[in-house]
């Protein structure tokens, strides 16, 4: 009987594998070599599967598959065209996976059948099974991270886009320019991205205060350690710091804006916030919710907005649920 999947999340700098019998049972993580423009990382990926099967007596009839979370846009479930951070130019990773699988464990690559997407894609479709969108089967998640991702999942699957590139939220450009000093890194100016995500709220900070003679602890920290992160500033909105407040009230109106345009198109259930960031807890997701009913039309305005509780399992679990459910 078929009962295992793995699930793969591939970084740039580590790739995460988890094992699922409907729950996960064993999670494990190799480093990602990037080296000769990442030509090894599929067959490192196939031999970290194929050890973990002969170690766990795992046979090739009880394996569903492999779901794999790749950081760049994926097409048909298989073809990346770019992937950066990886070193890749066009590559059909899980046909590819699959047939590396096959050699190492003496089947037809038809056996292992092998599927990827985006990895902020798949985090939200692990976040709907076993996280924060539990009770939803359309939600819209926005990662929170050094950049900003996101995913879409309607009716219980993953929305890809025509180019792969649906959900990708951080690009949508909604900050006005007196609030950014240069362009995105997609060339663009503006983008949620520069304003919403570590980075972005490290720079904004930086500019907000330039422009301020408001007393603020974020100046001490500034000056005692050269540098600031986004932790640093939300601590400091916790404490009742006003300027921290009032970078924060900014940013979380941006984010509301951003996410109230996207509800007023997808309408899902539930709105999750995830990512480093979110590790801001409550106090961000109230602000962020707050900001995006204030902005939000009235047929969406009671759209639950919450956190993501996964973590970094989301992608393994995303990606082993994008298997999983393909057989229900
Ligand atoms: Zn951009």
């Amino acid at each position: 009987m078929k009962h295992w999947t793995i699930g793969v999340d591939v970084g740039g700098t580590e790739i995460k594998f988890g094992l699922f019998n409907e729950v996960l049972k064993e999670k494990w993580s190799i480093p990602t070599n990037v080296s000769d423009n990442g030509v090894h990382i599929l067959s490192e990926i196939a031999d970290a599967i194929a050890e973990k099967c002969r170690v766990m007596d795992i046979s090739v009839s009880s394996l569903v598959g492999i779901g794999m979370g790749l950081p760049g846009p994926v097409l048909d479930g298989n073809i990346v065209k770019e992937c950066v951070n990886l070193g890749w130019s066009e590559v059909a990773a899980a046909g590819e996976l699959s047939g590396l699988l096959a050699e190492r464990m003496g089947c037809s690559p038809a056996e292992i059948p092998v599927k990827a997407a985006n990895d902020a894609n798949v985090a939200a479709l692990g976040e709907m099974w076993r996280g924060g969108g539990r009770s939803c089967t359309s939600l819209v998640m926005v990662t929170l991270g050094t950049g900003i991702g996101g995913g879409i999942v309607i009716n219980g699957k993953i929305l890809n886009g025509a180019f792969g590139c649906a959900g990708e939220i951080g690009h949508i450009i909604c900050v006005e320019d007196e609030d950014i000093t240069e362009k995105c890194s997609c060339g663009n100016r503006g983008c949620l991205e520069q304003i919403g995500s570590a980075t972005g709220i490290v720079k904004y900070t930086k500019l907000w205060l330039s422009r301020s003679d408001m007393p603020s602890v974020l100046r001490q920290i500034l000056q005692e350690k050269g540098s600031i992160s986004a932790k640093d500033v939300f601590d400091a909105g916790k404490a009742g710091d006003e300027a921290a407040e009032q970078i924060i009230d900014r940013v979380t109106g941006y984010l509301g804006r951003a996410l109230a345009g996207i509800c007023a198109v997808v309408n899902p259930e539930c709105v999750l916030i995830g990512g480093g960031v979110s590790a801001a807890g409550e106090y961000l997701r109230e602000k962020v919710a707050r900001n995006f009913k204030e902005q939000a039309f009235s047929g969406i305005k009671n759209t639950p907005v919450r956190l993501a509780v996964l973590g970094n399992e989301a992608g393994i679990t995303g990606a082993a649920y994008m298997m999983i459910s393909e057989r229900k």
